[in-house]
């Protein structure tokens, strides 16, 4: 008889990490972004907005005093998943460092305990480059170009990896994005609840938590909580990061399942940092796996005072995107200190709006807190680059660098207009009304002219309304504050382009990449002045890197088709139109785009061949009449060119075009005789 397999499994098993008991519950984590506690029930919101999460709040335990450590999504997840303070993590801002080495993730005490890890990230915001990804065997932060990534497919992808096969218990992260500004949702959620956009969101984000549920296998501990609030106009912030008001920092947070007490309710002051450590508990995993500062929850609500206990508050973004002062803050739960250029007290239990300051007059009991607040650093953590091209362009990126000097940075109190009036001038841009934008954001760099975002998105909108003289001196006062602004230097570049200054403008681009190496925004103007200058060999090596680093959008494909023709690679240049339109926002345009290219190249056989294609799929789009037809013409084809005319004129066409083409036909009528 042989025994060796009989050993060798014996030996296994033996080997196998701490031998998970089998019955170990799966461990469900989903933080839900931007999402206010007050949107439910067990917070005072209506029942009726978010009726899966408060029925797994009612089935679980509510935990109705939690904050977060900062009202930003990168510092408060990595305290969520580390149990470790942002002091301690070193992530104090969006886009901007990595998770200290020395602190363990909840994922790597998971995983060495022998669970399966797994993440699904809703933002490019929480991408692997900031070492959230530590101990998750997946991490699916696959975001390409679209910003985020809405909660339908976040659902889809986390059902996807329940239903996949795995050895020992699962410990999977969900992250949703929905309630972030803009809102945006699916017509059926929108059409609900028209008056307010982000509790459409709410609900909508609310569903998909309820497909995700329905999708657990039994056995689950399900956390749900939200990485900071949104402040929605309350003390004048319209979203959130600035300011430590309730609205931002006061955050839901649910556990549920196996070990859980059903259908409770604990208003014990507690922080994101104590999740981590409660779910290693409900894991069965020593609390020493974690260096968490934080505590387990359920043995938290045993006991109502915690006397001593300090959770920390922090807001960074007011230094690294505007250059005002940062509020550090502590709370207890029923006071909360925060420090800006003086400091502010509020009492949570008589005065929840906070709107009066106690500092003058505070109660003993809440002298002692102050003394916890933290001292401000020598140096601010916005050193470093922002090291992701994802976060540019959308008005969310830092500006690096900076002196941290209290006696000249204004307090974020004293600049909410500043605030609104930024927030408005971006909406205005959008909305296409350049005109009030502009007068907008110029009084706001005259009333704060040491903001550097303020100088970007006033040049920015400068440029964009056509005064590229003044774009491009509001640009430089902002690169003479932070001379690390990657978008200020695009900018710069895309207004010195719009002038011709083509090579001056190839400069700023390259300013921007040696800050952003995958800067899209940057890679594909300064790819397409090397082809212009009829250097494709210095264009290719730009394009490729931001396909390779997954940023590439249809410009870039075309444009790399582009290079691929004229080094006479006809088959790798139609890949990569065909990916160009496949990604493209309006894949009409691409195709004309592409069909356009092959003629400039005298390769009228596919350019015609295309444009065709074109008329096929799009028979109400009528550029492509137009320019197929207009090839006819110098061709000396009129019989051919003249029905495309003719059915340009059943597309919309402005006046004057439609004029001309009216014109056109009438001519051909003439020249061809009567057509039928
Ligand atoms: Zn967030």
């Amino acid at each position: 008889m042989d025994f060796r397999p009989k050993l060798a499994a014996l030996a296994l098993a033996l080997l196998l990490p701490a031998a998970l008991g089998a019955q170990s519950p799966n461990i469900v984590l989903i933080s839900l972004d931007t999402f206010r506690a007050d949107r439910l029930a067990a917070w005072g919101g209506a029942a009726d907005l978010a009726p899966h999460l408060n029925a797994l709040s009612a089935k679980g335990m509510a935990f109705t005093c939690c904050f977060a450590p900062a009202p930003e999504t990168l510092p408060s997840h990595a305290t969520l998943l580390t149990g470790a303070f942002p002091s301690r993590t070193g992530l104090h801002n969006n886009g901007l460092g990595r998770l200290a080495p020395g602190v363990p993730t909840l994922a790597e005490a998971l995983s060495a305990r022998g669970y399966s890890t797994a993440a699904v990230i809703a933002s490019p915001v929480l991408n692997a480059r900031y070492g959230l990804a530590r101990g998750f065997a997946h991490y699916d932060d696959m975001l390409g170009t679209f910003g985020s990534r809405p909660a339908g497919e976040i659902t889809d992808r986390a059902i996807a990896i329940l239903k996949a096969p795995r050895k020992g218990p699962l410990f999977l992260w969900v992250h949703f994005f929905d309630t972030h500004f803009p809102y945006q949702v699916p017509d059926a959620f929108a059409r609900a609840t028209t008056a307010r956009p982000y509790d459409a969101a709410v609900g909508y984000v609310d569903s998909e938590v309820g497909r995700l549920l329905r999708a657990l296998p039994a056995n689950t501990v399900v956390a749900v909580v939200s990485d900071h609030g949104e402040a929605l106009g309350d003390h004048g912030e319209p979203t959130h990061g600035v300011f430590l008001f309730q609205p931002t920092v006061h955050v839901v947070c649910v556990l549920s399942g196996p070990g859980v007490p059903a259908g409770k309710t604990s208003a014990v002051a507690c922080s994101l940092a104590d999740v981590a450590s409660s779910l290693s508990v409900l894991a069965s995993v020593p609390a020493s796996a974690l260096r968490s500062q934080g505590q387990d929850l359920m043995a938290l609500s045993r006991t109502p005072e915690h006397p001593g206990r300090a959770l920390p508050l922090e807001a960074w973004l007011p230094f690294a995107q505007f250059r005002w002062m940062p509020l550090l803050g502590v709370t207890d739960g029923r006071y909360k200190w925060v420090r800006g250029k003086t400091d502010r007290l509020y009492d949570l239990a008589s005065d929840p709006g906070e709107v009066r300051d106690l500092s003058a007059s505070a109660p003993l009991e809440a002298l002692a807190l102050r003394d916890k607040v933290l001292a401000l650093p020598a140096d601010p953590p916005t050193q470093g680059q922002v090291v992701d091209s994802a976060l540019l362009g959308l008005g969310h990126a830092p500006a690096p660098g900076g002196h941290l000097d209290p006696a000249s940075l204004p307090d974020p109190n004293d600049r909410v207009r500043v605030l609104q009036d930024l927030a408005q001038g971006r909406l205005e841009r959008a909305s296409g009304q350049s005109d009030r934008a502009v007068l907008r954001l110029k009084s706001v760099t005259e009333a704060d002219p040491g903001n550097p975002s303020a100088w970007y998105e006033y040049g920015e909108t400068l440029r964009r309304a056509g005064q590229t003289d003044q774009a491009i001196a509001a640009l430089d006062r902002a690169l003479s504050i932070s001379s690390q602004l990657a978008e200020a230097w695009a900018a710069k570049g895309h207004a010195l382009v719009s002038q011709d200054k083509n090579a001056e403008g190839a400069r700023c681009y390259e300013r921007a990449l040696a800050l952003q190496p995958d800067f899209t925004s940057a890679l594909n103007p300064l790819a397409a002045y090397y082809l212009d200058e009829n250097k494709p060999d210095k264009a290719l090596p730009l394009l490729e890197r931001a396909v390779s680093a997954g940023f590439a959008d249809d410009w870039t494909y075309l444009l790399r088709g582009r290079v691929r023709l004229v080094q006479d690679r006809p088959q790798e240049a139609a890949r990569d139109f065909e990916s160009a339109l496949r990604i493209s926002a309006d894949p009409r345009q691409t195709l004309k785009a592409e069909a356009d290219i092959y003629m400039i190249r005298a390769r009228y056989e596919e350019g015609t061949r295309l444009y065709a294609e074109g008329i096929k799929r799009y028979p109400a789009f009528a550029p492509n009449y137009l320019t197929l037809g207009s090839y006819y013409l110098q061709a000396d084809q009129p019989a051919q060119a003249y029905p495309l005319f003719k059915k340009a004129l059943a597309c919309d066409l402005d006046p004057k075009t439609r004029g001309h083409v009216e014109g056109l036909v009438k001519e051909l009528e003439e020249t061809l005789g009567p057509q039928s």
